[in-house]
């Protein structure tokens, strides 16, 4: 798999990432939120977003990747650079490791173009690593 190590821009997106978890991370009985993205538009503008866990019906659960591609896709842009998601597991300990997105998320991401996802704290990949053969429309 073809890699390539993290840019100063990229360590500023895992930051922006990891505080939109810090200040939102919840657990109730009904909802619950661990994870934080953040992407970088190709325009160059940032959108984060955390995911949304619904004990009560889980089909209405949301990653934070597509919640973070809607705020991107409500601004009126179309296309990633760099995205990445953030696992916060719980608040006291403050742990938190980067966590690759779901095949549903890979499919969803491939709608916005083919950006860079931050995989571990030094690396990223290109999108197409982790979802080659993309669902395309027929032409
Ligand atoms: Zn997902």
């Amino acid at each position: 798999m073809r890699s390539a190590k993290l840019t100063n821009e990229d360590k500023k997106l895992i930051e922006i990432a990891l505080n939109v978890i810090m200040n939102n991370r919840l657990e109730t009985k009904s909802i619950s939120a661990s994870v934080g993205a953040a992407l970088l538009s190709a325009n160059g503008n940032v959108f984060a977003a955390t995911n949304i866990k619904n004990y009560l019906s889980s089909p209405t659960s949301i990653c934070a990747e597509p919640a973070a591609i809607a705020s991107m896709f409500s601004s009126g842009e179309r296309r990633i650079k760099t995205i990445v998601a953030v696992h916060m597991p719980d608040r006291k300990s403050q742990k938190w490791q980067i966590i690759r997105p779901c095949g549903a998320c890979r499919h969803f991401i491939s709608s916005f173009g083919n950006p860079w996802v931050i995989v571990s704290k030094t690396k990223k990949v290109r999108l197409k690593e982790l979802y080659p053969l993309a669902l395309k429309p027929f032409n």
